[in-house]
């Protein structure tokens, strides 16, 4: 399986469409950092139109902020592209949120880290050929057959962030993806930033 694949994958969102309110400060910080992303080209949308990468944030352990689904094109988000997540069942591959949009494909893969890590505020997914190349088994790493979208990718996440707070995680069955995450959106960048 491959990023090409990404966004095909059937899981199953219940969106309540409602207008949801994304505190100023922390829809500031999405942007930056994601146009930043953008620029490396670790954020962003494919030729055939299928977004890659995505940042979230951890509003209690539960439910947490991320941006929607087929946003990769979009060049500012606002309320109307990210979907507050209420509720999440891995086993099912089920995802509730509140918005205008449904929440990206990931999604479960963020929820798998918020339920094990302490203290993590927020997550990075990003795609990078070279860096998942060079710190594959070389940073904590999941296992080669957890692949995009399986339940076997969120338990391995969920295992490999138990008690820690920051760590940035190589997803080697879900090519070229790689996990950050740490107590602040500035923190779980910086860390990504470092390993160039
Ligand atoms: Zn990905």
């Amino acid at each position: 399986m491959s990023i090409h694949d990404e966004g095909y994958i059937k899981f199953n969102c219940k969106l309540s469409e409602k207008k949801i309110f994304v505190p100023d400060d922390i829809l500031i910080k999405i942007n930056y950092w994601r146009n930043r992303f953008k620029l490396f080209r670790m954020i962003g949308v494919l030729d055939n139109g299928i977004g890659f990468g995505n940042i979230s944030y951890n509003i209690n352990g539960e439910k947490f902020y991320i941006s929607g689904s087929s946003t990769g094109d979009v060049s500012e988000l606002t309320n109307y592209h990210i979907a507050k997540v209420t509720f999440c069942n891995v086993e099912k591959n089920l995802v509730e949120c509140e918005g205008k949009i449904n929440a990206s494909s990931e999604s479960l893969s963020h929820y798998s880290i918020y339920k094990s890590s302490i203290g993590a505020k927020a997550v990075i997914h990003i795609h990078c050929k070279h860096l998942w190349n060079k710190y594959m088994n070389k940073l904590p790493t999941t296992a080669p057959d957890a692949y995009f979208g399986s339940v076997e990718l969120a338990n391995e996440l969920k295992r490999l962030s138990k008690n820690t707070t920051s760590n940035i995680i190589i997803a080697a069955g879900h090519e070229d993806g790689i996990f950050s995450y740490a107590e602040s959106i500035d923190k779980a960048a910086e860390n990504l930033l470092r390993l160039y």
